[in-house]
């Protein structure tokens, strides 16, 4: 599955806002945005005035780079969140939140969804025992996740073992930090400010256009 590859802190300047792609660096002085909170490239002549259309873009564009996911397949999850009954806003953020690598990220198995997304890669994490290595799989209430065999031997694993302890997942998710095991419980949360800081209604607004 096609990725981004380019700089990463890039996004966040281009965005206007911290996206907390980099794990811990994103918390210490080292962050990019804190340096240098101004787009990437030469400074504009003048600003000028963005468009709602703009607006909506910059919304999808958001939450499109908080997950890792690439246009193509962004728009394959809101064709899918339209399809299914209920509200498509909630069923677009239940879709990405369901995501393997999103999930292995809340758990805390990684410190960023790029490191989550690299975790799967490498055939570190099960889902109900067998090996997943999909980061866009996705998961559904009763699976458990957690560390392959290669997985714990890994010194990822050492690492996470120990910084786990001081984490906690959301209430959809159930974690037993000491066997580094976590079970869906429930379909994820969906509220604003709680699992994602776009507004997941604009995006539909944008692409029903
Ligand atoms: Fe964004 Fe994190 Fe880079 Fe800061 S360190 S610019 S929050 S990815």
């Amino acid at each position: 599955m096609a990725r981004y590859t380019g700089p990463v802190c890039r996004l966040c300047r281009r965005h206007g806002e911290k996206l907390y792609l980099k794990a811990e660096r994103c918390f210490s002085p080292k962050c990019a945005f804190e340096r240098r909170p101004n787009p990437p490239g030469p400074r504009p002549a003048r600003r000028r005035k963005v468009s709602d259309r703009g607006l909506q873009l910059r919304e999808k564009q958001r939450a499109r780079v908080s997950y890792g996911v690439l246009e193509r397949q962004f728009v394959r999850y809101y064709k899918e969140a339209v399809r299914r009954p209920g509200v498509s806003g909630e069923n677009l953020v239940r879709i990405l939140e369901s995501r393997l690598d999103n999930v292995v990220f809340r758990l805390g198995f990684g410190e960023s969804r790029n490191q989550a997304r690299q975790i799967v890669r490498h055939g570190m994490i099960t889902v109900n025992g067998r090996k997943l290595d999909i980061p866009s799989a996705q998961v559904k209430e009763g699976d458990t996740i957690s560390f392959s065999d290669r997985g714990r031997k890994s010194e990822h694993f050492k690492y996470i073992t120990e910084v786990i302890k001081a984490k906690t997942a959301p209430a959809w998710l159930s974690l037993d930090a000491a066997g580094l095991k976590g079970t869906v419980i429930a379909a994820p949360a969906v509220a604003q400010g709680e699992t994602h800081l776009f507004n997941e209604n604009v995006i539909i607004e944008y692409y029903s256009r």
